[in-house]
């Protein structure tokens, strides 16, 4: 059997036509995708929007799948010393690995955005769907490769606001260039032993010398570990204690006189997943620094203008939306191969694809995967918007989304796991790997609990939970078509539920507040997903003259948000059974056909 240039055609994708998703192109395999583009990118944007993205689905789904099977096989070796015994402290990458980062970077992964060509678009930056398009397929493929790639994103962001002009302009260039052989790497270096969640309890120091900041410390998880621009907090001396004490500083794999910094690599991490970048622990000893934002003087304790968690945390914020897509990334790629398997199975006699429970777990991944979306891709629109109320948006759609991703990222690789049966846990087959990098996401850049708390901060210090409201209610404004009212409906009597739900918990004490962060939080991720379909169901039923999206809407929002007695065992709701084919293939759905 051979795979497909193109999987898709008018009746959707065959997959008894295609035995893996490597070799086809992600962006054409994708119709749920390609109709966010159709809707999100505005329409003098919409061709750039669709080649990057079917340029990009081809290289990823392409030679980097491929690749990330074998880099997972030959993970990054730590050579601490060479030959003569000095410390060197070099990571080994396998080809493989430096073959796709050339790949991603000749094809603009990180460096299209920074372009003349970008800037000429009608938004006057990359359209968000194409960057979040880039993510996700990224995602489906290794995420740990994004994870390195995000962080220098991320890390040429700070660079690019906050540092000194002579610092920026030494590193911006090669934090966003196209150009592979000119590539300079970032990291995120906060987390150190005594614990990730409670950064207050940072204990690296910087020191003010005559020569600029020198830091020393430990820090303990390092991923993208041999970058050339780490970021990290460390207390300067006299500062204050807890995280107003903290400053943010860029340390240099090599001082500005071309010398090694004093960064040592203590060992890698034995990792379950995410083996394509390197985690390891580090020790600062006297490390040559540069202070981001504004050195104050008028302050000796401080030295620096006590927001430097602040600024890590504008960091964080685009960190913990990458992790949303290395959740969802993981989503789409599990549903993919458990879609195939199911459709090349045979038991007693028929392939397994027709067995009403496996239709239903691929339906539920079908649907998750578009509410995934629904709530990824709605964040990067708010994200990339700059007034306040879109920002309050983003503000609690990206700790919201990251809940849902990342968890549902390993629900889904384990249900694909189990539709392989006994060949899914064995490692030749790809979705084990998805299984173990998928543990990773729900800790990476803030644990699911965490995280819920960050969602009542949210709402606490920024009320982000208005704008979440304002935006649900405009989402459910359109939705008269008969296909969608009693679903609309719905979920307008669990919005109000939710926000009864919040309005108890600002009454309840602290510890029982604490403890319905996480019920509540993914009650808020329900309805918001919830509308955010209706909404697609009400562009296409609009522009498309079909009813998909709609069963879809209908469909989340029955199993999620309404009552189900005797735990919907007596529902008359025929949707997996009746609907199977046009939601797990992509095929419209006539509205006036739905029952
Ligand atoms: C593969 C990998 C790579 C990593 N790379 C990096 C990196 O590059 N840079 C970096 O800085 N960090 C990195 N980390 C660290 C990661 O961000 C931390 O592991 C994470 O933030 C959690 O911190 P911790 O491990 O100290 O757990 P802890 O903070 O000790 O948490 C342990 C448990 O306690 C819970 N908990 C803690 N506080 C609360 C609370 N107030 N309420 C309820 N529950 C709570 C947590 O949810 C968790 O379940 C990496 C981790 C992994 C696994």
């Amino acid at each position: 059997m051979t795979t497909t240039e193109r999987a898709d055609v008018a009746e959707g994708i065959d997959f008894t036509a295609i035995d893996s998703a490597i070799g086809l192109n992600w962006y054409d395999a994708d119709p749920n995708l390609r109709q966010l583009v159709e809707r999100l990118a505005l329409p003098d944007d919409r061709a750039f929007a669709e080649t990057q993205l079917r340029n990009m689905g081809g290289v990823i789904g392409g030679p980097v799948a491929a690749r990330a099977e074998i880099t997972d096989k030959n993970p990054p070796r730590l050579e601490k010393y060479d030959a003569w015994g000095n410390e060197v402290n070099e990571i080994v990458h396998h080809q493989s690995a430096i073959d796709t980062k050339r790949d991603l970077w000749e094809n603009g992964f990180l460096g299209l955005r920074w372009t003349d060509g970008v800037r000429k678009t009608r938004a006057g930056h990359l359209p968000p769907v194409v960057n979040t398009g880039f993510l996700y397929f990224l995602n489906q493929a290794e995420t740990g490769m994004a994870c390195g790639i995000g962080m220098t994103s991320s890390a040429a962001g700070i660079v690019n606001r906050h540092a000194p002009p002579e610092i920026r302009d030494r590193f911006l260039p090669h934090l966003t260039t196209m150009d592979f052989g000119e590539a300079w790497a970032g990291g995120m270096f906060m987390t150190e032993v005594q614990g990730g969640s409670d950064l207050a309890s940072s204990d690296c120091a910087a020191t003010k010398t005559a020569d600029g900041w020198r830091i020393t410390g430990a820090k303990w998880f390092c991923s993208n570990l041999d970058a050339e621009a780490i970021l990290t907090l460390a207390r300067p001396d006299g500062a204050h204690p807890g995280l107003q004490g903290l400053a943010q500083f860029l340390i240099p794999k090599f001082r500005a006189d071309g010398t090694r910094n004093g960064v040592h690599i203590r060992r890698l991490k034995d990792k379950l997943g995410t083996k394509a970048v390197p985690t390891g622990e580090v020790d600062f000893e006297d490390a040559e620094a540069y202070l981001m934002g504004a050195e104050r003087t008028d302050d000796d304790r401080s030295a620096r203008d006590g927001r430097g968690v602040n600024r890590m945390m504008e960091m964080v914020q685009g960190s913990r939306f990458g992790v949303a897509l290395m959740g969802l990334g993981i989503m789409r790629r599990s549903f993919m191969e458990a879609a195939i398997y199911a459709h090349h199975r045979t038991a007693f006699g028929q392939i397994i694809a027709s067995y009403p429970l496996v239709k239903e777990t691929l339906v539920e991944m079908a649907v998750e995967v578009e509410a995934g979306c629904a709530i990824a891709f709605e964040a990067a629109e708010a994200g990339a918007r700059h007034d306040a109320e879109s920002q309050r948006l983003y503000r609690i759609l990206v700790p919201l989304a990251k809940l849902r991703c990342t968890r549902r990222g390993i629900d889904l690789a384990s249900q694909a796991v189990e539709i392989h049966g006994g060949n899914g846990y064995i490692e030749n087959w790809p979705v084990a790997r998805q299984l173990r990098d998928a543990q990773c996401h729900t800790i990476w850049e803030g644990t699911e609990n965490i995280i819920c708390l960050d969602v009542l901060r949210s709402m606490t210090k920024e009320h982000a939970d208005e704008a979440l409201f304002a935006r649900i209610e405009r989402a459910l404004g359109g939705a008269e078509h008969p296909s969608l009212t009693r679903t609309a409906s719905q979920i307008g009597r669990s919005v109000d539920e939710v926000k009864e739900a919040i309005a108890w918990i600002e009454r309840a004490p602290q510890d029982v507040r604490l403890l319905q962060a996480r019920r509540l939080s993914n009650y808020m991720a329900d309805v918001a997903q919830a509308a955010l379909l209706v909404e697609e169901a009400v562009w296409e039923l609009a522009h498309k003259n079909s009813a998909r999206k709609a069963i879809v809407a209908r469909y989340f929002v029955e199993t999620r948000l309404a009552a189900r007695p005797l735990r919907g065992i007596t529902s008359a709701d025929r949707t997996v059974l009746d609907y199977f084919e046009q939601i797990v293939r992509y095929q419209p759905i006539a509205p006036h056909a739905i029952g």
